[in-house]
C-alpha cells in the first residue's frame, strides 16, 4: 500500500484506549515516531461497551496515582484535543451493609488518605443525601470520593487518539499484525498484510487478544477473556445528571448515571469465561447475547437497592467479554522473554478508569528504559512459568473475578487452581498440621495447626484463629529451634570468568569476596531504587550463587541476565527446581546441626556470613550461615531429591532441643521485630539504601563503580527527604497491616509499608517512610510525636531507632 511505513522508533499493536494512551504519552514525550496499528477501528475491542466509571483508590499508593493522573488527564482532555469526552468528575459513593464491610470501608479510607486521596466517611442519611432515589434501611455506612468520576469511553479513547495524531503518531486501521520478528532476543519488528515494518520497540496493547499477540514472539502474557453485563434504563425521576457512581458491593453491584437514567452492572460469584478456544475471527464492535437469566440475581439485588428501577423502562442489557487477569492487577511492562516488547493488557474491567495513568507510566518505561517509579503490582514479572497454563491461567482469574466485591480480608490466600508446584516436603508437613499459602504457584506452609485444630485460615479484621499457633511456633524460634521449609525461594547461578566483574557492576554491595562467604545485597536502578534485595554466596572464583525471594525469581533473574554487560563472560542460570531449602533457626541451631554433620559448625569454624559445603545424610548440602529472623541459624540447600532424608534428620536431632515445624507467618512476625527489610513493602525501586537504613550493605565508600552510583552518591550529600521508621503501638487490640497513615505533629507525613505483632515483645510493630521534603533526619524523628491512623481513627504511637529485638548471645553455644 502507498505511503504504508516500512520501519518506526515505536509500534503499538491495538487501539483501544490503552494502545491510544500510550501513543499520546510516548507524544508527549517527543517520541513521535509512533505506530499504532489497529486490526479493525479504533475503540472496536472491549473499549467501546465500557460502562465508563472512573474509581482511583487501589491498594498500592502507585497504582492509586496513575489512576489519580487519569482524572486530572481526562479533565483537561477535551480542552486540550476538542474532542468531547464525556467526563464529569461526579464523585463517587460506595456502601456497607455489615461490620466487617465498614471495617474495610474504614480501612480503604485510611488507605486513601495515605495516597493523598480525599476519601469522607458517611452516615447512611448522608449517603441518601448523595443519592436520593437509593433505599438505605440496610446500610449501615459509607464512603465518598469526590474526585471520582465517569466519562464516554470511546470518546476518550478518540481523544487521546486526536492528541497523539497532532503530535505526529500514526495511526493505521484494518491493520492487524500477523506475525512478530525477534533477532537475537530482541524484537525486530512486525508483519502486516499490508507490508512489514521494522521497529525499535513494540508495545503490546491488544486486549483481550494480548494473549495471542504474544505468542507471535513467544511472550507468554495471562490473559483470559470473562463476560460483563450491565443494564441500561431508560430515564428516571430523581436521577440527576450529577449524580455519584455507586458501588453496593454487599450486594455486587454498580451504577452510574446515563442520560437521565441509570446503568447498573456487577460481578457474579459464578462468572462465565468467554472464548476458551480462541476469539473468533472478526469480533468487532460485538456485544454477546444477553443472558438475563444469569443477570437475574443482580437485577434482584438492584432492585432492592433502587426501587424506582421496578417501573423504569429497559434499553438494552450490554454482554461484553473483557481480559481478566489471574491476580485482578493490569500487566504492564518489559517482556521477560523479549528485549523490547512492552506489554500494557489485561485492565479486569477497570481499563477506562487507569487509561491515562497506566498509558504514560508505560510510555515513561519504553522511553526511558526502566519503570519510572516501583510498578511491582502490575509489573509482567511478577507472573511464573505456571502462567503459560491457560486453564490455570482461567481458572485463578474466575476466582479473582467472583470475588471482585467479595471483602478483601488481610492475610486471605486463593483457593482455585491449587496445588501446582510442591516442595518434597509437602506431604510430611500437610500431616504435620501444615496450613499451606501459595505463591508464584508453589504451597509454602503459613502456620502449623496443633493436634486438633484445622489447618483452616479464619478470617476476619482482627486477630485471625491462626494468630495463637504462629506464635507459638515464633517462640520456640526464639528459643529453642524452628525449620521452615523454604524451598520455593528462587536460585540463580552467575558462572564464567567474568562472573565478578559482572556482579560487582550490578550489586551495591561488595560481592568481590573469597569463595565460601555470602553478601547480603541490593541491586539498584539508575536513580538508586532497590530493585532487587538478595544473597549472593562466592562458590568459586567464577562461580556465584544467588539466592531471593520466591515471587521474584521471573523479575531478578531477568534483571540480572539485562544488566550483564556485553563480552563479559558470565552466566545466569536458574536453577530454583535443582535445590530445596530448608531454614534451621533458633539459639539450639548449632546443637542441632551438629548431631547430623561431621563439619565444624562452630562460630570459628562456620562464622556468619558463610558458605559451606557439608554432607548430611550422604547427600552434598550448601549450608548458608545467615538469617532473617534474628537468630543463629543456617539455610539448608540441598538436591531437590533428597529433602526428605535431610528434613527427617534435622527433625530428630532437633526434637530433644524441641525443634517445631514454622510457617511463613512466624518469619513474618520474627522479621518485623529484627528490623529485617521485605522488598515488594518496606524496599522497592522507589526507596534507596539510604532511605531504608542500609547504607551499611552499599559499597559507596570504596571507589568501585556500579549501577546507582552515582545516584546514592549524590543522595548522601543532602538532607533525605524520606527514611524508613519503626513505630510501635501499646494497644494491644490494635490490628497493623500496613498502609495505616504516619501523622508526625498532627501532619501526614507518610503510611506503613509493613505491619503485624510481635510475640516475643508483645507489641504492634509497623515500619514506614517518614517524609519531609525539607530533610528527615535522626533529629528531625526525635522531635516529633507520632500517630497512626488504623481504620480511619488515629492511635498514638511510638517511634524507634534500634531493632526491637536482639537475641541474648549469651544463651547460644559457639
Ligand atoms: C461490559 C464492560 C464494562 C466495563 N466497564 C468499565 C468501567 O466502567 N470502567 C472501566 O474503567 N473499565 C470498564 N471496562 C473495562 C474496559 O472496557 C477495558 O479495561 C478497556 O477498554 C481495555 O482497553 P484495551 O485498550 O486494553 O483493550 P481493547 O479496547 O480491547 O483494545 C484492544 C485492541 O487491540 C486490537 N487488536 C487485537 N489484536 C490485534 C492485532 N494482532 N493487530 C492489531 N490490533 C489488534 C483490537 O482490535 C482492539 O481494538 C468494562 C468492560 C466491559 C466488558
Amino acid at each position: 500500500m502507498a505511503g504504508f511505513p516500512t520501519q518506526a522508533q515505536t509500534i503499538i499493536i491495538g487501539g483501544g484506549i490503552i494502545g491510544c494512551s500510550v501513543a499520546y504519552h510516548l507524544a508527549r514525550l517527543g517520541r513521535t515516531d509512533v505506530l499504532l496499528l489497529e486490526r479493525a477501528k479504533l475503540t472496536s475491542g472491549s473499549t467501546h461497551h465500557a460502562a465508563g466509571l472512573v474509581g482511583q483508590l487501589r491498594t498500592g499508593a502507585n497504582i492509586t496515582q496513575l489512576l489519580k493522573y487519569s482524572v486530572e488527564l481526562y479533565d483537561t482532555l477535551e480542552a486540550e484535543t476538542g474532542q468531547a469526552t464525556g467526563w464529569k468528575m461526579n464523585g463517587g459513593l460506595r456502601l456497607a451493609c455489615n461490620a466487617e464491610r465498614m471495617t474495610e470501608i474504614e480501612r480503604q479510607a485510611t488507605t486513601a488518605h495515605s495516597f493523598g486521596l480525599e476519601m469522607h466517611l458517611l452516615s447512611p442519611s448522608e449517603a441518601r443525601e448523595r443519592w436520593p432515589i437509593m433505599d438505605v434501611s440496610d446500610v449501615v455506612g459509607a464512603a465518598f470520593l469526590p474526585t471520582d468520576g465517569q466519562a464516554n469511553p470511546s470518546d476518550i479513547t478518540q481523544a487521546l487518539a486526536k492528541g497523539a495524531r497532532a503530535r505526529g503518531v500514526r495511526v493505521v486501521e484494518d491493520c492487524p499484525v500477523t506475525d512478530v520478528k525477534v533477532v537475537n532476543g530482541r524484537v525486530a519488528g512486525v508483519a502486516t498484510p499490508q507490508g512489514d515494518v521494522a521497529c525499535q520497540s513494540l508495545v503490546n496493547c491488544a486486549g483481550q487478544w494480548a494473549r495471542e499477540a504474544g505468542a507471535l514472539a513467544g511472550v507468554v502474557v495471562p490473559v483470559t477473556s470473562v463476560q460483563h453485563q450491565y443494564l441500561i434504563t431508560e430515564p428516571i425521576d430523581g436521577v440527576a445528571r450529577d449524580l455519584p457512581t455507586l458501588r453496593d458491593p454487599d450486594r455486587l453491584i454498580y451504577f452510574k448515571e446515563e442520560v437521565g437514567g441509570l446503568v447498573m452492572g456487577g460481578y457474579e460469584p459464578n462468572p462465565v469465561p468467554w472464548a476458551a478456544e480462541g476469539i473468533p475471527e472478526g469480533f468487532h464492535f460485538t456485544l454477546l447475547d444477553s443472558d438475563w437469566d444469569h443477570f437475574e440475581p443482580l437485577m434482584e439485588h438492584a432492585l432492592a437497592r433502587v426501587p424506582a428501577l421496578s417501573t423504569a423502562g429497559v434499553k438494552d442489557l450490554i454482554n461484553g467479554p473483557e481480559a481478566f487477569t489471574p491476580d485482578g492487577n493490569f500487566i504492564l511492562g518489559e517482556a521477560p522473554e523479549v528485549r523490547n516488547y512492552f506489554v500494557g493488557c489485561g485492565f479486569n474491567a477497570f481499563g477506562i478508569a487507569s487509561g491515562g495513568g497506566a498509558g504514560r507510566a508505560l510510555a515513561e518505561w519504553i522511553a526511558g528504559g526502566e519503570a519510572p517509579m516501583d510498578l511491582w503490582p502490575v509489573d509482567i514479572r511478577r507472573f511464573g512459568a505456571h502462567q503459560a497454563d491457560v486453564g490455570w491461567v482461567r481458572a485463578r482469574s474466575l476466582e479473582l473475578y467472583g470475588k471482585h466485591y467479595a471483602v478483601a480480608w488481610p492475610f486471605e490466600e486463593h483457593e482455585s487452581a491449587r496445588p501446582v508446584r510442591t516442595s518434597a516436603l509437602y506431604d510430611r508437613l500437610k500431616a504435620q498440621g501444615a496450613c499451606f499459602g501459595e505463591k508464584m504457584a508453589w504451597e509454602r506452609p503459613n502456620w502449623f495447626a496443633p493436634e486438633g485444630v484445622e489447618p483452616k485460615d479464619v478470617y476476619s479484621f482482627g486477630r485471625q484463629n491462626w494468630f495463637e499457633h504462629t506464635g507459638a511456633e515464633h517462640r520456640a524460634v526464639r528459643e529453642t529451634a524452628g525449620l521452615f521449609d523454604q524451598s520455593s525461594f528462587a536460585k540463580f547461578t552467575v558462572r564464567g570468568a567474568d562472573a565478578e566483574a559482572a556482579l560487582t557492576w550490578i550489586c551495591a554491595g561488595d560481592v568481590a569476596k573469597p569463595p565460601g562467604r555470602i553478601t547480603y545485597t541490593q541491586m539498584l536502578n539508575a536513580r538508586g531504587g532497590i530493585v532487587c534485595d538478595l544473597t549472593v554466596s562466592r562458590l568459586a572464583d567464577d562461580l556465584f550463587y544467588v539466592v531471593t525471594g520466591t515471587g521474584f525469581r521471573t523479575h531478578d533473574f531477568a534483571w540480572i541476565r539485562d544488566r550483564i554487560a556485553n563480552g563479559l563472560d558470565a552466566h545466569v542460570e536458574d536453577v530454583t527446581d535443582a535445590h530445596g531449602t530448608l531454614s534451621l533457626m533458633g539459639p539450639r541451631a548449632r546443637d542441632v546441626l551438629a548431631r547430623i554433620t561431621d563439619a565444624d559448625v562452630s562460630n570459628r569454624g562456620f562464622p556468619f556470613a558463610a558458605c559451606r559445603e557439608i554432607a548430611i545424610c550422604g547427600a552434598k548440602v550448601r549450608a548458608l550461615r545467615l538469617t532473617y529472623v534474628g537468630e543463629l541459624g543456617w539455610e539448608l540447600h540441598f538436591p531437590i531429591g533428597r529433602g526428605g532424608a535431610i528434613y527427617d534428620a534435622v527433625m530428630e536431632a532437633g526434637r530433644p532441643h524441641g525443634i517445631v515445624n514454622a510457617g511463613y507467618r512466624a518469619i513474618e512476625s520474627l522479621r518485623l521485630e529484627k528490623g529485617y527489610r521485605a522488598w515488594a513493602a518496606d524496599i522497592g525501586p522507589d526507596y534507596t539504601p539510604l532511605e531504608a537504613g542500609l547504607g551499611w550493605a552499599v559499597k559507596l565508600k570504596t571507589n568501585v563503580p556500579f549501577l546507582g552510583r552515582e545516584a546514592l552518591a549524590e543522595q548522601a550529600s543532602v538532607p533525605l527527604a524520606k527514611r524508613l521508621a519503626c513505630f510501635t503501638v501499646d494497644d494491644p487490640e490494635a490490628v497493623l497491616l500496613g498502609r495505616e497513615t504516619i501523622y508526625r505533629d498532627g501532619e501526614r507525613v507518610g503510611w506503613l509499608s509493613s505491619g503485624g505483632w510481635g510475640y516475643t515483645v508483645e507489641k504492634n510493630i509497623g515500619y514506614g517512610y517518614v517524609r519531609n521534603a525539607a530533610g528527615v533526619t535522626r533529629e528531625y524523628l526525635e522531635a516529633g510525636s507520632y500517630e497512626l491512623e488504623i481504620a480511619a481513627r488515629r492511635t498514638p504511637c511510638r517511634i524507634h531507632f534500634r531493632p526491637l529485638y536482639n537475641p541474648d548471645m549469651s544463651r547460644i553455644k559457639c
